[in-house]
């Protein structure tokens, strides 16, 4: 019997993709640079289904059905180009190349049309979930032709994780577009623990409570509206306990936050697209920050902080957690304005109903939330915004009291917090009935000739300056 797919790269993510392969019926042909994880895998699971071994790429495509579906999933960059090189002459018209790492979005539309261009569909793949994801059921957001999709989708569907029987995975758009939902995904991720993190800092620096008291509060705020995996991960989190030392975990871990690339890249990509993903860039600005360890001894030394001492009021705790449900509806609401200005520079019909369901479960952003996003999108009348929407629109009205507070706390306490603050001045900004930008615009015209435009004319204006500063029709140079 030949293989329905075959998977290479079987470090943890593509192994545990392998298996899932396998647990839900499928043949799978398995394929590692070094054999030894190959049979390692086999050993070790080789009993969870039916897999073909195999040494060679040669060897993999041998044994698979057509159309062929290769699977890479080993380092991204360079590595999933030379595998691409090796596969392509041996491969046939038809075939289709699936790349489920985390990809840049703007190499995989540099492999979609070079390897279109030779008759192969080239799938890039976005896989949310982390190790246990790929095992059991992650989300999926596959770009690529749509025929390719016919070919692939079922399986990717069967093997992803469900809500009520549906599928977190569907086909997104062509060529990028899955590895860009993705990176947006992660975007948003950043934002969401960055913001978890930021109640977290004001309950224990401005209330002072404890780790172990904090878990039972997320705890509890994990039943409510701020119900996910990621609250959910935070109260385990800060409930435990150091073996070593019988100090709170949280307390010993080293407070500089690493990242791999993907907030980067989305926020790289933000400003390509003119799209202001603040929440989403002050939360990759935190992390590094938080990282520049020597620089930040020095501050403690030298910067005066000048706080003042502030009742906290009787609802700080509830207050906390309205101003970070109000900060995480703003970086999910950027994100996915993020998505409509792609779609739009990049010709893709991004459904974001079907997108906010893509993230319901599986992926680490999984959220009760975000069935209430999918239903905001799915309405016949689609908000240019999410915070638009009816339900959100009133949802986060509710919150700004206790937001303006939390906030107007943090900065007397000294305590920072971004990307709740920058996603207030977000709420404010669209809200605003008139913007200092005028003023912007009035400094660039002075200075170099930028010319504005009227609230009262059509057309472009330029005032001469240093003549007479009289008003003359301009060419729009905005
Ligand atoms: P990884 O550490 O990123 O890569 C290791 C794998 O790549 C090994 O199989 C290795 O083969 C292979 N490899 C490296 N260079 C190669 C080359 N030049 N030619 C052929 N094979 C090469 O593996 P991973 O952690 O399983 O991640 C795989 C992908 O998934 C990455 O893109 C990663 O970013 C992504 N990822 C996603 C998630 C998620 O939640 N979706 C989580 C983690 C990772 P050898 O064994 O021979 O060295």
């Amino acid at each position: 019997m030949p293989a329905q797919i075959g998977v290479t790269g079987l470090a943890v993510m593509g192994a545990n993709l392998a298996r899932n392969f396998a647990r839900n019926g499928y043949t799978v042909a398995l394929h590692n640079r070094s054999v030894a994880k190959t049979d390692a895998l086999l050993a070790a699971h080789g009993d969870e289904g039916d897999f073909i071994r195999t040494e060679t790429l040669a060897e993999l495509v041998e044994n698979l059905e057509t159309p062929r579906r290769v699977l890479i999933m080993v380092k991204a960059g360079g590595p999933v180009d030379s595998v691409i090189d090796s596969l392509v002459p041996l491969l046939d018209e038809g075939d289709i190349i699936i790349d489920a790492g985390n990809s840049n979005f703007v190499d995989t539309r540099r492999r979609e049309a070079d390897l279109a261009e030779k008759g192969l569909h080239f799938v890039g793949v976005g896989v949310s979930g982390g190790e246990e994801g790929a095992l059991l059921g992650p989300s999926i957001m596959p770009g690529g032709s749509k025929e390719s999709y016919a070919a692939l989708g079922p399986m990717l569907e069967k093997i992803s994780a469900h809500v009520d029987g549906e599928p977190c995975c569907a086909w997104v758009s062509t060529d990028g577009a899955g590895h860009f939902v993705k990176m947006v995904h992660n975007g948003i991720e950043y934002a969401d623990m960055q913001v978890i993190g930021e109640a977290y800092n004001l309950l224990r620096t401005g209330a002072g409570l404890e780790p172990a008291a904090q878990a039972k509060i997320f705890e509890e705020w994990n039943k409510g509206e701020l119900a996910s995996f990621l609250i959910e991960i935070t109260a385990e989190v800060l409930g435990h306990v150091d073996a070593k030392t019988g100090k709170p975990l949280v307390d010993v871990i080293v407070d500089s936050a690493g990242q791999k690339g993907t907030g980067r890249w989305t926020v790289q990509s933000g400003l390509d697209l003119g799209s202001p993903i603040s929440a989403i860039a002050e939360s990759v600005f935190a992390r590094g920050l938080s990282s520049q360890r020597d620089q930040r001894a020095i501050g403690q030394e030298v910067l005066q902080g000048h706080e003042v001492a502030v009742d906290l009021g009787e609802n700080f705790v509830e207050d906390v957690r309205q101003a970070l449900f109000a900060s995480k509806l703003v970086s999910y609401a950027q994100g996915l304005d993020m998505l409509t200005s792609a779609g739009k520079e990049y010709n893709w019909e991004l459904k974001l109903d079907e997108i906010a369901s893509l993230w319901r479960a599986g992926c680490i952003i999984r959220a009760e939330l975000l069935k209430d996003i999918t239903k905001a999108y799915a309405a016949d009348e689609k908000p240019a915004n999410l915070l638009f929407a009816p339900a959100f629109a009133e949802a986060i009205g509710a919150a700004v009291p206790a937001w303006r507070r939390v906030i107007a706390t943090a900065v007397q306490l000294g305590v920072p917090v971004p990307v709740f603050s920058s996603s207030l001045a977000y709420y404010d900004g669209l809200r605003s009935k008139r913007l200092p930008a005028a003023l912007t615009q009035g400094l660039r015209d002075l200075f170099g000739a930028h010319t504005y435009s009227r609230i009262d004319v059509e057309g472009s204006f330029h005032t001469q300056w240093s003549g007479d500063k009289t008003e003359i029709e301009a060419e729009d140079t905005h």
